[in-house]
């Protein structure tokens, strides 16, 4: 008999339990994607994300034709394609992995039941994560707000599910699929033209990041992980978030490393699968925190109303100072930003200029590859200092400081800013204090940063203080 996979956030053949279960019960398998970005609410995927998809669902349909099957696509309400492909292929079940965002759980939930009540056998699994949401609980039996706490409580349930290779064939009934071309999913303007030559969307472009970081940046991950001038962690993060690889999967890789002079780095590597972890259960119990801050201490706070000029200097890299602006640069060339470089633009969004965090949370939706509902939200919320276990508001990073103690060398500077290399050293951290050489060198970057960080501090410490 046969059995629809619907392949949704799981885009991978090994270690995946809703494909593995359906071949185990002796079904013919087809699988599927449906495109419905309309079923997720206010968090449609973003053009970057969509430009990953593009390329991970053309990878995918290659894995799978190499087993003699192949990805049948459509597009629109997904219980009604789910139907539509019952009744062209007489499946009797149908198998997925589940998904966590809070708008499709409830749509998931109605197709189980309504595809049940017809009834067709219907399974869903855990291919996501480590711990399911809901299944860490605090003594008292809540959700948990702080991090260190969930850790240890993860770490003292830790087994890791066995891993399961990719079926070698599988043969699939004959229905008809969209072209890829017809999900519309690559950006117009080839915008993200240039990101490909940093990335390789897929379940072997992820094995080999894996590889990669396994040989390389493993090694000292817990000294070089914050410096964004080198490749210094794993890459792995839009491979997690389209589930081109499970976390069990790496968490196994990385065991099996373990040696004295590896523990360290191996911890601190797992500790920060421990953040994503964290970010899905926030999220799963606190699904409103998308949009509102988890502190509802700060619904008072006086955001400075969004000026449109400042946002557009912030989101394109020319705000004047550099480390910003290399940020911002390294984003909109390659899709992701070092995570120490994104706590520094968020600060200087949500608190020198003072702008909601949803403002940044927006645009990094739309131009990160691993943009994430649970990550993203987390991390915007850590940065504004709304958040669960978050920076505390009146903690304000300095931009200048901040880039001589992590990128003490500018190189990271320099590669996203070239205008600034013809600048001595010291003057490419603050180059608006050395205005003649700033003239000389780079006549085009700003001569003045964006807003006084002395007085933009000021005013965030002042709102922080008069906050209702
Ligand atoms: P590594 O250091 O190799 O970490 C391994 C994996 O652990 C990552 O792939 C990721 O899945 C997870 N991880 C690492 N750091 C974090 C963290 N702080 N929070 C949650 N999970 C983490 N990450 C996203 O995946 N998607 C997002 O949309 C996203 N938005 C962010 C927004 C802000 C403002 C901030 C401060 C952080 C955000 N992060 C987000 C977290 C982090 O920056 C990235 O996960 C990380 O930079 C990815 O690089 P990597 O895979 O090389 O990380």
């Amino acid at each position: 008999s046969v059995a629809i996979v619907w392949f949704r956030r799981d885009l991978r053949l090994r270690d995946n339990p809703a494909l593995q279960a359906a071949i185990e019960a002796g079904h013919t398998v087809l699988p599927v994607y449906i495109h419905a970005p309309e079923e997720e609410g206010a968090w449609a995927p973003g053009a970057a994300s969509n430009a990953w998809l593009h390329r991970s669902l053309q990878q995918l349909d290659a894995d799978l034709r190499r087993t003699g099957s192949s990805l049948v696509l459509r597009r629109g309400d997904s219980m009604a394609q789910l139907q539509a492909l019952i009744a062209q292929s007489g499946a009797e079940a149908v198998y997925w992995n589940r998904k966590y965002e809070p708008a499709t759980q409830p749509r998931d939930a109605a197709i189980k039941r309504g595809l049940r009540e017809q009834g067709l056998h219907v399974e869903s699994h855990n291919g996501y994560l480590l711990f399911e949401p809901w299944e860490l609980a605090t003594l008292q039996g809540g959700p948990y707000k702080v991090f260190t706490p969930f850790w240890r409580n993860a770490l003292s349930h830790w087994r890791l599910p066995a891993l399961s290779a990719a079926p070698s064939v599988l043969v699939s009934p004959k229905v008809d699929s969209l072209a890829l071309n017809d999900l519309g999913l690559q950006p117009q303007l080839g915008w993200d033209a240039g990101f490909w030559a940093h990335w390789q969307p897929g379940e072997s472009g992820a094995q080999e990041a894996l590889e990669v970081f396994i040989d390389g940046a493993l090694n000292g991950y817990r000294e070089q992980r914050d410096l964004p001038d080198r490749v210094g962690t794993s890459r792995l993060s839009p491979h997690l978030h389209f589930g081109e690889i499970a976390p069990w999967h790496i968490a196994h890789a990385l065991e099996s490393q373990r040696s004295a002079g590896r523990d360290a780095d191996i911890d601190g590597f797992l500790r920060q699968l421990g953040w994503r972890e964290f970010s899905w259960h926030l999220l799963h119990h606190f699904p409103q925190t998308s949009d509102a801050n988890l502190n509802p201490g700060f619904d008072g706070f006086a955001w400075a109303p969004v000026q449109p000029g400042l946002l557009e200097a912030w989101q394109h890299g020319r705000t004047g100072i550099p480390i910003i602006d290399a940020g911002m640069r390294e984003l909109w060339a390659t899709g992701t930003m070092h995570n120490r470089v994104r706590m520094l633009v968020g600060s200087f969004l949500c608190k020198h200029l003072r702008m909601h965090w949803r403002e940044g949370a927006r645009w990094f939706w739309d131009t990160l590859v691993d943009a994430d509902l649970a990550n993203n939200s987390m991390g915007w919320q850590w940065v504004a200092g709304t958040g669960a276990d978050a920076a505390p508001y009146f903690r304000v990073f300095n931009p200048v400081t901040q880039a001589q103690k992590f990128d003490p060398q500018a190189r990271y500077i320099t590669r996203w800013v070239p205008e600034l290399a013809a600048l001595p050293l010291k003057s490419r951290f603050a180059p608006w204090l050395s205005p003649t050489l700033l003239a000389q060198a780079a006549p085009l970057y700003p001569t003045q940063p964006l807003v006084d960080l002395a007085e933009g501090r000021a005013a965030a410490l002042d709102a922080y203080h008069r906050r209702r």
